[in-house]
């Protein structure tokens, strides 16, 4: 089924499918569990509209390219034409607020790191970016101290809280304002926090953000 942006009471947003920006390495906790450097500027990537896929529909991984890891992201729905912006002007150009997997072939990264290679087949295969509904900004106090989680099969794997984000997510859209012209239905990915592992057919998944989503979904093959 198309992708199409949604409003967690249930309601279509009328904004169009864009990119996805991503922030890799953005909780120090992750950077240390891959052996990474802390950069000294956000890493960003991109996955195409193609990527995008409703997590409430079964999210779909590939199964003959190694292991497809999970990594949780608190993820924005860009409402307004942002560029060059500074970070106060950020926050007015933000729709809501949702709970994304940057799914990752990990191997396959690896391969592609040590190769000095692009990561987009790793990244930004079809299906490669399941995304939940959106909460309006207004239901949202403060940004800066969101806590959200990753469930597998009962178990906590991931628990981020966007406090402990390098960059917040103003400054995140401030910085990639300043290189991509981010559009209104574009989405901004804000980096995952350690817990990052293989997903395998049958898992069931909860992704919460914040007490204002908790999304169940499984895991099967494509
Ligand atoms: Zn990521």
């Amino acid at each position: 089924m198309q992708y199409a942006h949604v409003n967690a009471d249930g309601l279509p947003i009328s904004l169009p499918v864009g990119k996805v920006v991503c922030v890799g390495r953005n909780y120090v906790d992750h950077i240390q569990e891959l052996n990474n450097d802390v950069p000294d500027e956000p890493l960003l990537f991109i996955k195409p509209a193609t990527s995008l896929c409703d997590m409430h529909q079964s999210i779909h991984i590939p199964l003959d390219k190694g292991g497809c890891h999970n990594e949780v992201e608190v993820s924005v729905l860009i409402k307004d034409r942002l560029s060059t912006a500074s970070v106060e002007k950020t926050q007015d150009a933000v729709w809501g607020v949702g709970i994304g997997l940057d799914l990752t072939l990990r191997q396959l990264q690896d391969n592609l790191k040590q190769r000095g290679l692009p990561w987009e087949r790793a990244k930004a295969f079809d299906n490669s970016c399941p995304m939940s509904p959106f909460v309006p900004l207004s239901q949202f106090d403060d940004l800066t101290s969101l806590a959200f989680s990753l469930t597998v099969n009962g178990e906590k794997r991931q628990n981020g809280n966007t406090s402990c984000m390098i960059w917040n997510i103003a400054s995140l859209l401030s910085e990639i304002s300043q290189v991509f012209t981010l559009m209104p239905g574009d989405i901004v990915m804000t980096g995952t926090p350690k817990g990052v592992g293989p997903l395998n057919v049958g898992d069931e998944l909860i992704l919460t953000l914040a007490e204002k989503l908790a999304i169940h979904c499984q895991v099967e093959g494509q």
